[in-house]
């Protein structure tokens, strides 16, 4: 309806400060501000917050947002705070006042957004505040962000997520709006089923990013790689004071390359779930505050970092899956500059992550997903044709060759067995 329309430009230029609506945000804005059940897959950078944050303040009443990260949640209710819209979070680092005062604010309708762990969506106390609202001032929508968690495929696997959707369903006139920035096949589909999203449109942004190079090198000896790619990639400069993520297969490896790295004089900190929480808030906050540091890492490190200017993540071990690939690499470069994907591949990695699958005690169902997702891993490590275009092909996108990627800027050079061929013969 028109008056809609109009109120979501207003809200997207006096709040936000917008001129101008990106990609498919305004037809996914439309739709949840018309009450329908919509499902987003768009890159990292793309613009996912304001597909649920504009129609939160353009329907009435608090729009409830399950987000599975603390940290963010913190950040984001900041930010949105500083442009005048009254949101708050309310997780287990809540104060009784700070969960009092959330309480009141929903029941007065006084509150735009709130934000919660799925753990605290299916407690009782969350259950009841969600009734007073609804009898109240009202639920203008509920918005499952990072909705892969819900995937018991991925490593962000969040159990939790499994029950969104009995408690959404208490409520099936409030729309609902599900976002992430992975979108393999599988995933797509189990966010359909398991948050029960049947009769939701999907909307699908191209996964590209244009600005990320990718580059495979044939792994020999990691370290003296890497550092020849610090020293001297991404066109000659080197990233000596740049950002940069390195992913390592295992926290040992993680604590040896950065050690390495700081003896090159590099400003290197391992990561990893192993440390004390204290120590990976430091890193996170150093990381994320300084200029040029480099956090070696596990995939513990990764969801909710949105540095704009990392210029380069690096892989020294081969990743489980593209879909992993995609979303570790896509932490660089969201600033639209230049940014360097790189990996060290060797043909160990792919023997070592195939050993892993056999060895674990999943279901064979779960080994046969999970073979066929390192199948797609080596697909991309060994191509010779344009990465990009394997990259986004497995993400069902059509596209030429790049032009910015390590087999379209230096093809590689196709081994022409005709010539030995021809002199065993003339010999
Ligand atoms: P995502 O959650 O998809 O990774 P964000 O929602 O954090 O991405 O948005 C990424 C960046 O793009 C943010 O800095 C945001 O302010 C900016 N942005 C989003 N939509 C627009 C728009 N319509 N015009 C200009 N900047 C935008
Ligand atoms: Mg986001
Ligand atoms: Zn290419």
């Amino acid at each position: 309806p028109p008056r809609d329309d109009r109120a979501a430009r207003r809200v997207l230029h006096d709040v936000f400060g917008f001129s101008s609506f990106r990609g498919s945000q305004q037809a996914i804005v439309d739709r949840v501000v018309a009450g329908h059940d919509t499902v987003v897959l768009m890159p990292t950078g793309g613009g996912k917050s304001l597909c649920y944050q504009l129609p939160a303040l353009v329907r009435s009443g608090v729009g409830v947002v399950v987000s599975p990260l603390i940290a963010l949640m913190h950040d984001q209710v900041e930010a949105l705070r500083l442009l005048g819209v009254r949101a708050a979070f309310w997780n287990s680092t809540s104060s009784a006042e700070e969960s009092e005062a959330v309480r009141r604010d929903v029941r007065d309708g006084r509150l735009d957004l709130l934000y919660v762990a799925p753990e605290r969506l299916l407690m009782p106390s969350f259950q009841s505040l969600l009734d007073d609202a609804a009898a109240g001032a009202g639920l203008a929508l509920f918005v499952i962000d990072e909705a892969h968690c819900v995937s018991q495929w991925g490593h962000d696997f969040r159990p939790e997520y499994l029950r969104i959707a009995e408690v959404t369903a208490r409520f099936p006139h409030v729309p609902r709006i599900a976002l992430t920035a992975t979108a393999d096949a599988l995933t797509r589909r189990e966010i359909h089923q398991r948050l029960r999203l049947d009769g939701a449109a999907e909307f699908v942004s191209s996964f590209d990013r244009p600005n990320i190079r990718y580059v495979v090198e044939e792994k020999t000896d990691a370290r003296a790689q890497l550092l020849r790619f610090l020293e001297q990639g991404g066109d000659g400069a080197g990233f000596r004071g740049s950002a940069g993520i390195v992913y390592c297969v295992s926290r040992k490896r993680t604590d040896e390359i950065s050690t390495f790295l700081r003896q090159k004089g590099f400003d290197a900190i391992a990561y990893h779930a192993g440390l004390p929480n204290e120590v990976r808030a430091a890193a996170q906050q150093r990381f994320r505050r300084d200029e040029g540091v480099i956090v070696v890492a596990t995939i513990a490190f990764g969801m909710g970092i949105d540095k704009p200017d990392v210029r380069f993540v690096a892989h020294v071990d081969l990743p489980k899956s593209l879909e992993g690939y995609y979303q570790e690499t896509g932490r660089a470069g969201r600033d639209g500059e230049p940014a360097v994907a790189w990996m060290a591949y060797g043909l160990a990695d792919a023997v070592q992550q195939r050993s892993f699958i056999m060895r674990s005690d999943g279901s064979p169902e779960h080994r046969r997903v999970d073979s066929a997702k390192l199948d797609a891993m080596l697909g991309y490590a060994e191509a010779s044709s344009c990465r990009r275009r394997l990259l986004l092909a497995y993400f069902d996108e059509k596209s030429g060759d790049c032009g910015n990627c390590d087999t379209c800027l230096e093809p590689p050079e196709l081994w022409d067995a005709t010539v030995p061929a021809q002199k065993v013969l003339s010999a």
